[in-house]
């Protein structure tokens, strides 16, 4: 009976013993799972942080291709600088805050000594081989700086690209030899001011001019020296009309100048002007030292005629009446000295 009671006690401390190993068996399997499972879950937990900083940067970068785009395509909208220069400006006060942005010419080096002890941030534009200006800012915090460098590097490009177009449209304009307006200019301003003296019901007169015997200039001194005696030439004629007449290549050594708002009398003594300049002055090309004189033949609006094809054809008949008469002289048409 003892040895059966006995055995019951150990036969159940063992079963307990067994169960309890078993359970702390369970247990510490059931202790290690959750532990893959939290190392998985704080791992994932980390990746999910760091997925979140990266898409901030990410949201950071494509608000800023957004802002450079955003600011390019409002400057290129344009072909003025002061209006690009404004945009940038506006778009700029939108993503940094300055208290002043101004663009100085690099030439003026004095206005740049003047914002340099300031506090001044200066930002240089170059374009490819020349500098586009200097940009002045004040009031910009340290951590901003970089920001307004990009911005204007973007601004530079716009700049560059309203200078090329500048340059462009000059030289569609631009005689490129003797530098004054193309003949096609020429012709579209003298309709335009024609167009205008008749609207206004002002007088307008036309000049036709011709160097005097230009051909014996290539023969004695050769095509280039020729070339440059032209160029020469076209400078004083250039500087003895006023800032609204328009000056134009017509052809080969010939010029014609539109004079606005300008009669009889008036287109006399301008010609005059520009004849006893050009017989008075010496004329340098290369090693070369001459003289010129020229002819010039003038019509006026609306005496000669009403259309501009009229008045070219009047001042050249009176240019050839110049020439006849001896050259070096001014003949205006339908008014006979001899
Ligand atoms: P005139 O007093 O009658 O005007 O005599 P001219 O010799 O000036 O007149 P002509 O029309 O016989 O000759 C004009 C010359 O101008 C002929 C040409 O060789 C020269 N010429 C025209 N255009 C140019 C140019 O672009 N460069 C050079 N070097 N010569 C030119
Ligand atoms: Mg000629
Ligand atoms: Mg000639």
């Amino acid at each position: 009976m003892i040895l059966a009671l006995i055995c019951l006690v150990v036969f159940t401390s063992v079963t307990i013993f067994a169960i309890r190993w078993v359970i702390a068996g369970l247990l510490q399997k059931e202790a290690d799972a959750l532990n893959v499972i939290k190392e998985q879950y704080d791992e994932s937990l980390s990746i999910k942080t760091g997925l979140e900083g990266r898409k901030k940067v990410l949201e950071t970068e494509v608000a800023q291709i957004f802002t450079l785009y955003d600011l390019t395509r409002e400057m290129t909208k344009n072909f003025s600088e002061e209006k690009t220069f404004q945009t940038f400006k506006s778009k700029l006060a939108q993503n940094v805050n300055f208290k002043e942005c101004v663009l100085l010419d690099p030439l003026a080096e004095e206005n740049i000594d003047q914002k340099d002890p300031h506090g001044y941030l200066l930002l240089t534009l170059t374009g490819q081989r020349r500098k586009l200006g200097i940009l002045a800012l004040s009031g910009v915090a340290e951590d901003q700086k970089e920001k307004v460098a990009i911005l204007a590097n973007q601004f530079a490009l716009a700049l560059r690209r309203v200078r090329l177009y500048q340059d462009i449209e000059r030289l569609a304009i631009t005689d490129s030899l003797t530098e004054v307006h193309t003949r096609r200019y020429l012709m579209e301003r003298f309709e335009e001011e024609r167009n205008r003296a008749m609207a206004h019901k002002t007088k307008m007169s036309f000049l036709m001019i011709d160097v005097d015997h230009f051909k014996s200039y290539n023969d004695q001194h050769g095509h280039l020296t020729g070339d440059q005696i032209l160029r020469e030439i076209a400078g004083i004629i250039k500087a003895h009309i006023r800032e609204i007449d328009i000056i134009g290549r017509y052809g080969g050594e010939e010029f014609c100048v539109v004079l606005p708002d300008t009669d009889h009398d008036g287109a006399g003594y301008v010609a005059e002007r520009i004849r006893s300049a050009v017989q008075g002055a010496t004329i340098k090309a290369y090693d070369t030292k001459t003289k010129a004189t020229l002819s010039i033949g003038i019509s006026v609006y609306p005496h000669d005629g009403k259309k501009v094809n009229e008045l070219i054809d009047k001042a050249d008949w009176a240019l050839y009446r110049a020439k006849k008469e001896g050259r070096n002289r001014i003949c205006a048409f339908g008014v006979y000295t001899k």
